[in-house]
């Protein structure tokens, strides 16, 4: 199921995402600009609770997209595709390298990217995240994939001349507008061997695999909990593969996920 949280007329809800009667163009992994031909099934309840399908049905392109989730904390992992670590002339972390980027930095599909004011050098790194479904902790590895609601797309967006100048990348990172999720969560997935590219402008930056990652989400999620609670919509990032490079105002950045769809968002100038 594609769950996608929207407004509709000032009411926010969730729903899934279908194909419209008559067209084909729900399923698979061709879903992206446009959202043409696709309905959202309005939810009664919340994803992560028992819920129904209400089997009302709002054209797509009738409702805004909102963030998928409002997470109470996006837990992030630095250089965990060894290729992005070598371009940035690090070494490759031995254990997982983790980092937040706070609530109030999560924007939605469409919603604009603010090019921060201390910033020269801002850029894109399209990563696969992963939303959790109940409050865990100290998670065994082979009760993971009981605490994913499901999949996806992420854009961590990074000062990156901060980043090099400041010690903790509070700032580099976790600017308002830095943490695009969306466009909706696509819960019947495996994740081991996904796509996840980025363009800028239509240009493809970036390309990679998750089956690429360092850290699998298994390693991830049973690192993370050791330290700490994961609560229902909580969301983990799992790193960017090679090719980050900078957007600047007027850009239109654009991360794909194989399997879940498109994440879009303009970057605008500070107004
Ligand atoms: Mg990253």
């Amino acid at each position: 199921m594609r769950i996608a949280r929207f407004s509709i007329d000032g009411n926010v809800a969730f729903g899934a995402v279908e194909a419209a009667e008559g067209t084909d163009g729900g399923e698979g992994d061709g879903v992206t600009a446009g959202h043409d031909g696709l309905v959202i099934n309005i939810m009664k309840g919340i994803p992560f609770a028992d819920f129904e399908l209400s089997g009302t049905r709002v054209p797509l392109d009738k409702v805004r997209l909102l963030p998928p989730v409002l997470p109470n904390k996006v837990v992030a992992i630095g250089r965990n595709y060894a290729d992005h670590a070598k371009e940035l002339g690090h070494e490759v972390p031995t254990a997982p390298w983790a980092f937040f980027k706070p609530s109030t930095s999560v924007i939605g599909h469409g919603d604009p990217i603010v090019y921060p004011s201390f910033s020269q050098e801002v850029h894109h790194e399209a990563e696969l995240a992963v939303v959790i479904s109940r409050l865990c902790r100290e998670v065994p590895r082979e009760r993971v994939r009981d605490v994913i609601l499901g999949y996806t797309c992420a854009n961590d967006v990074t000062a990156r001349d901060t980043q090099r100048t400041e010690k903790q990348w509070a700032r580099a990172k976790g600017f308002d507008s830095s943490c695009p999720l969306g466009p909706w969560i696509e819960t019947d997935l495996d994740p081991s061997d996904l796509a996840v590219t980025a363009t800028v402008n239509g240009e493809l930056r970036q390309a990679g695999r998750t089956a690429q990652m360092i850290n699998s989400i298994e390693d991830l999620i049973v690192n993370i909990t050791e330290a700490m609670t994961l609560l229902p919509g909580d969301v983990l990032l799992t790193g960017t593969p090679a090719g980050v490079g900078p957007i600047r105002p007027g850009d239109e950045v654009s991360v794909t996920v194989e399997g879940i769809g498109t994440l879009t968002n303009k970057v605008v100038a500070r107004s």
